[in-house]
């Protein structure tokens, strides 16, 4: 379809989730002449600058007055979502988030596609975790609760069958299915940003390795220097986008282990680990996923420098020497807490190794007596 300028003056776009990266999506969608209308709570970040703002019980009204629904986060807003799949509003698409509410599914899907994992199994109850655990794994493993699973929660790591013993009172407690997999001595982490459009055109922006710590993104740079593992990770990401039949963009997060790529999750929706496109790449992921959804052409990927960025994890009042190294985004959150994601320092440089010894002065400012997380 051809659309002019004006069109999108009449098109309203609606988020569920007023977090940072709705907060993201507004502003860098706000360069075109869009209306965007966020359901959150009115303080949250993204609801701040939405043209409007719904509280979560008007989920209805907000669905039904705007063009196209999306999210920023997938685990909550189930009956939301579902009306704005029943409207044939949604996207991505909901077969994305039905992948995401079990993490078993997860799993089997990326089997069932040739999409290289790491080793599993799914068990019922806590004497078939530990019956896994013990005989496949040898007590080296991490046990996953299948339901609500983010930032680390409801996972346990086991190294030993002290930890097992040790866990097993507590994983006793939780009526769920597991996903017991086995634990990944990986050289690093990365991810990777990824884009499709209704038309299948796909693009990609380049890997970055990502530092993880308690389940929680800390920091992220790239692109990573090995072509061979970018290009399996990009063929990867295809193969993913296009068995979802996907629309928008989504974050695949990798574990590398020599040449072995394993693919950990994907989040079907703008990624922290694509924070960094905002400055080091042409057109950032908020804007592209924007395009993506309004079936507009996908902007240049490329990336015009080495980049990274720093996660301000619980602190409500950090340094502003973090401005000699990189360019704050504050999300404006009412209250610090522990873990929370306050803002984030987005870093630029000539090489990967400029980048990185920005990204350590950053980490020293921020959190001088090492991170607590
Ligand atoms: P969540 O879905 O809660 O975000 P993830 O499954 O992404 O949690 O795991 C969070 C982090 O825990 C990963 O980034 C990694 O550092 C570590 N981790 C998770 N699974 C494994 C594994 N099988 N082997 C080694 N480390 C793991």
């Amino acid at each position: 379809m051809k659309f002019f300028l004006q069109d999108l003056s009449r098109v309203r776009v609606g988020i569920l989730g007023g977090g940072q990266l709705g907060w993201m999506m507004v502003l860098e969608g706000r360069k075109y002449p869009l209306k965007f209308y966020v359901m959150d709570s009115p303080e949250a970040p993204a609801c701040k600058v939405a043209d409007r703002c719904f509280k979560p019980d008007e989920y209805k009204e907000m669905i039904d007055s705007v063009d196209v629904v999306t999210f920023e986060f997938e685990h909550v807003y189930e009956e939301a979502l579902r009306y704005a799949y029943e409207k044939d509003k949604l996207l991505p698409t909901i077969e994305s988030v039905e992948l995401k509410r079990q993490r078993w599914k997860e799993r089997v899907f990326y089997k069932e596609h040739g999409i290289p994992t790491p080793r599993f199994f799914i068990a019922h109850d806590v004497e078939e975790v530990y019956r896994i655990a013990k005989n496949e794994f040898d007590y080296k493993c991490v046990i996953k609760q299948s339901t609500g699973g983010y930032d680390g929660k409801g996972q346990f790591f086991i190294k030993s069958k002290n930890d097992l013993d040790s866990s097993i009172d507590v994983i006793k407690k939780i009526s769920d299915v597991f996903v017991v997999e086995e634990f990944v001595e990986f050289d690093y982490e990365a991810s990777i940003i990824a884009i499709r459009t209704f038309d299948g055109v796909f693009k990609t922006y380049p890997p970055t390795y990502n530092r993880n710590e308690k389940g929680i993104l800390v920091y992220n740079y790239g692109p990573i220097s090995n072509t061979y593992i970018s290009m399996k990770m990009v063929e990867i990401a295809k193969r993913l986008a296009d068995s979802l039949n996907y629309v928008g963009v989504m974050g695949i997060e990798f574990f590398v282990r020599g040449d072995e790529v394993l693919v950990n999750e994907f989040a079907p929706r703008v990624h922290n680990t694509g924070h960094y496109t905002l400055d080091a790449a042409f057109t950032s992921q908020f804007e592209n996923h924007v395009r993506a959804l309004l079936g507009l052409e996908i902007g240049e990927t490329k990336l015009l420098s080495c980049g990274g960025m720093v996660n301000i994890l619980g602190l409500a009042n950090p340094p502003l020497e973090v401005l000699k190294y990189g360019k704050l985004y504050w999300y404006g959150k009412n209250e610090a807490r522990k873990r929370r994601k306050m803002g984030h320092v987005n870093i630029v440089g000539e090489t990967l190794e400029e980048v990185k010894n920005k990204i350590d002065k950053v980490m020293e400012l921020l959190y001088p007596n090492g991170l607590d997380l």
